[in-house]
């Protein structure tokens, strides 16, 4: 595999750039190996990564139905953060973040993370009151977050109607938050992956499972029967139907979350905004483009679309903000199937089943939390037990009641 620098770039320019080595491997898929994970979006990639970099498991194959990081992982804004209000998602998602501030060396590909800042906006007095419990809880989690002012809004984004259909009051910013490309989180996981010896292979659904004895042996796939001696589901959306060929019912509700981007325009706006209130968050990509989100569509769907009403309503929010964008052409617009449960905090780890491992509930927020669920879930996978950061976030709380309620943590409400 060759390194990428700029040396690299240098040398491959002077034959043309006809010499690069492909990224990944397109294997034939064995009959048996040690690990088989379902679903190359960022959470499978990066539990093989760990794996086999980290964890000395190499026989491990990633069966993905379509092209890898087109779920999810290709679908969503970028943005990360750890600005979480329990300790427990706080410890975690602060793992993610720190994993995310080296992962271009770690994984030798330009992730492009940027540290922009996350900021949110609140539109009334008593949102103001909860923003700062909020912005505390964050502090004493040992994580940055400071309370801005109106004035101190206005300083970082001279473009805003603070004075909208609900005047802003002020807001809390974490100034490590940021955004990265995803399409190079998910390629780079894949290169270094396939370079360690893992067989990621695409095109290739799981239609079926065979189980005996508590334990799953076999998947069918539309490339044969694959059998494995662990098996770990990273399918988002499509969780509970994957869960239910093993038998196993999971509290997963599949829903659609809509983005979509403008034409490209100079360097505009450098924060990540979200309102909570009015219903948008936005930022703008290394390209240009001015990256709008809002609101889920409210009904469950397998369907990557999203409907009109809700591209509306982003419109009439991300404009009612920043009025600035009003001639700005749309030019693209997609959705990604969420799995969410129903405390909005992922489930992560063993399951009933001896042999299965599941990485879901990522919800509308699990593109920051790609590199500690992929090391979290190697090393639960291998020592057959949580790893310390996953023990909150268990199947068996929703037995237990022990909820980690991060309704009011996802940038806007769903
Ligand atoms: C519009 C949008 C915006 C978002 N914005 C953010 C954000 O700003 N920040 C953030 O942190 N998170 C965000 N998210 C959430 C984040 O994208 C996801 O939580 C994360 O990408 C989930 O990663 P994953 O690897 O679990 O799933 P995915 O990337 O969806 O990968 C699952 C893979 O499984 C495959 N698969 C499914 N069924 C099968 C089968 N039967 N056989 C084989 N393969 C199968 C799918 O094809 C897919 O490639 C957003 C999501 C969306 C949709």
């Amino acid at each position: 595999m060759n390194s990428y620098s700029g040396f690299s770039l240098f040398r491959n320019a002077l034959t043309g750039h006809r010499h690069w080595s492909r990224a990944w491997r397109d294997p034939v898929p064995k009959k048996h190996y040690d690990v088989v994970i379902v679903g190359a979006g960022g959470h499978g990639l990066a539990t093989a990564y760990y794996l086999a970099k980290y964890q000395g498991v190499k026989n491990v194959a990633v069966l993905e139905k379509g092209y890898l990081g087109g779920g999810n992982s290709g679908r969503n804004t970028q943005v990360s953060r750890s600005n979480y209000f329990y300790p427990e998602s706080g410890a975690f998602y602060e793992h993610s973040l720190k994993l995310f501030e080296n992962l271009a060396q770690e994984i030798n590909f330009n992730v492009m993370f940027s540290q922009r800042g996350v900021l949110a906006i609140c539109n009334s007095p008593h949102e103001m009151e909860l923003y700062r419990r909020w912005a505390n809880a964050i502090q004493m989690n040992g994580i940055d977050s400071k309370i801005l002012s109106r004035e101190g809004i206005k300083k970082l984004i001279p473009h805003i109607n603070l004075d909208c259909r609900f005047p802003v009051y002020g807001g809390f910013i974490q100034k490590r938050g940021g955004i990265s490309r995803h399409d190079a989180v998910t390629w780079g996981y894949a290169r270094q992956a396939s370079a360690a010896g893992v067989d990621i292979i695409q095109q290739c659904e799981v239609v079926g499972m065979d189980s005996s004895d508590s334990r799953v042996t076999t998947v069918h796939t539309t490339r044969g029967t694959i059998a494995a001696d662990k098996f770990a589901l990273c399918v988002a959306g499509h969780s509970s139907q994957l869960a239910a060929m093993a038998g196993l019912r999971l509290p997963i509700t599949s829903i659609p979350l809509q983005a979509m981007v403008t034409e490209p325009v100079r360097p505009i706006l450098h924060t990540c905004l979200v309102s909570a209130h009015i219903h948008v968050y936005v930022s703008q990509s290394d390209r240009g483009e001015i990256v709008i989100g809002g609101g889920a569509d409210l009904y469950n769907s397998y369907a990557q679309r999203g409907g009109l009403p809700v591209q509306h309503e982003n419109m009439e929010a991300l404009l009612e903000l920043l009025p600035i964008f009003s001639r700005l052409r749309l030019m693209r617009q997609w959705a990604g199937v969420c799995d969410m449960t129903p405390d909005v905090s992922p489930i992560v780890g063993k399951t009933p089943i001896d042999n299965l491992y599941i990485s879901t509930g990522w919800g509308t927020g699990g593109y920051k939390a790609i590199p500690a669920g992929g090391d979290t879930l190697a090393h639960t996978m291998v020592h057959d037990q949580a790893h310390d950061l996953l023990k909150p976030f268990q199947l068996d709380r929703f037995e237990t009641g022990h909820l980690i309620d991060e309704g009011a943590a996802s940038g806007v409400a769903h």
